[in-house]
């Protein structure tokens, strides 16, 4: 059976040119990179190269960034790290509804222990509006947390602005930007952020390794103590074969950054195009042009989403209902809940993400199977029937309708 991975969002292949850098790591190369001997040197000269690396894809200094063990890990240390290390008696924090968890449950951490917190609503759009940050701020804001681009709608967020409001107010800033670097062009001063997290996985690098980004001036108390590591900022032995592997990966998005964008959004739309006018009431969820290249998020009325990954998964095709790390959990996603999607509609949704090594067999593969398993779905479900009966309402439904809307399905017009 031929397979297509359309789950970029969730995690990207490992680059075999990233493969090859780390290798020297696992074996000859295994030193610490804390020690003073010939293998510690070797390690530790490979971390700064790494670092380097890193730091030119977002137009930071490579001694502002801290190694991390992956986005969730630089998510918690910025924001843990920001409130913890402000010393007022208030200390309110600012985010938005469609964050990932890794800061959602962070700021409700935070809420435990006295921090009071405002999770900025967006509209259907999947976009933050700036003002609505501007308006939640208060005299005891110390924090702003938005995401750059959202991982289940692929929406990107207005961080240029948000970082002038964060200026003017004296706040610090810090994004989440996972779901960009490496597909788009991320520079930390054009967005005027304090801190910003980065995962490997997300870029063709290894997973569990990620780095944050801290302006110089920012208030930061690490995460975790132990050892000097990482200029006092994250203790904890350096994972240099994972470090090697995001700088390098760091490296090829550099080179690879536009005509990866271009190629990826061209197959993306192709797909998105020819999936929504073959599969009736589907529907878009997310703003269309304001979204990263490789990220499409769609509705299919009637089909529960769960299962439709499962059957799709068995005819070969791999996507999910959203963050992977919220798949088989019952209540639907918050993402979609905050764009003002019903639960039904919520549960009926699906992301498909494209990324380097997609291809156009892949978008052939997945559109040759799509429709036909959502119609078997659909004629199974009992709430397909609602769906139909919801179209009666809407368009003054005819008898013939439902198998009209098959044979549009059959002949693909
Ligand atoms: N933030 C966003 C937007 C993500 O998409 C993810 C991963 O899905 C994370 C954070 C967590 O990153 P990691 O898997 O490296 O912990």
């Amino acid at each position: 059976m031929r397979r297509a991975y359309l789950d970029y969002n969730a995690t990207t292949p490992l680059a075999p040119e990233v493969f090859e850098a780390m290798k020297p790591h696992w074996l000859g190369d295994y030193g610490n990179a804390s020690s003073v001997h010939w293998y510690g040197q070797r390690a530790k000269a490979a971390v700064e190269q790494a670092r380097e690396q890193v730091a030119r894809l977002i137009g930071a200094q490579p001694a502002q960034l801290v190694f991390t063990g992956g986005g969730t890990e630089s998510d918690n240390a910025a924001i843990f790290g920001v409130l913890g290390a402000v010393k007022s008696a208030a200390k309110h924090l600012v985010t938005t509804a469609i964050e990932h968890h890794a800061v959602l449950f962070t700021a409700r951490a935070l809420e435990q222990r006295g921090v009071s917190v405002t999770y900025v609503r967006v509209g259907s759009s999947g976009v933050v509006d700036p003002t609505d940050v501007a308006r939640a701020l208060r005299p005891d804001t110390v924090l702003i947390s938005v995401m750059h681009a959202n991982n289940e709608l692929g929406t990107i967020q207005p961080l240029e602005e948000i970082g002038r409001i964060a200026r003017e107010h004296k706040v610090y800033f810090h994004t989440d930007a996972v779901q960009t670097v490496g597909k788009i062009a991320v520079d930390v001063d054009g967005l005027g952020v304090d801190l910003l997290s980065l995962s490997a996985h997300k870029l063709y690098g290894p997973k569990g390794v990620g780095a944050l980004y801290i302006r110089p001036g920012t208030p930061f108390h690490p995460l975790l103590y132990g050892g000097h590591h990482e200029r006092d900022r994250r203790a904890g032995t350096e994972n240099v074969p994972g470090i090697v592997g995001l700088g390098k990966a760091a490296e090829l998005a550099g080179e690879h950054l536009e005509g990866d964008a271009l190629r990826v959004a061209a197959l993306r739309n192709r797909f998105e195009e020819s999936l929504l006018s073959s599969v009736p009431l589907a529907s878009l969820n997310g703003d269309v042009q304001q979204r990263v290249p490789g990220t499409t998020n769609i509705s299919f009325e009637g089909i529960e989403g769960e299962g439709f990954v499962i059957a799709l998964d068995l005819r070969g095709v791999a996507c999910s209902t959203g963050a992977a790390c919220s798949s088989g959990s019952i209540e639907p996603s918050h993402v979609l809940a905050a764009i003002g999607k019903r639960k039904e509609q919520a549960r009926s949704s699906i992301r498909f993400s494209f990324g380097r090594y997609s291809t156009e067999e892949d978008v052939d593969c997945a559109l040759a199977v799509l429709p036909g398993v959502a119609r078997r779905l659909r004629a199974m479900s009992p709430n397909w029937k609602g769906a139909v009966s919801h179209q009666r309402s809407a368009i003054s439904y005819q008898p013939s309708a439902v198998s009209e809307l098959y044979a549009k399905e059959e002949t693909g017009k």
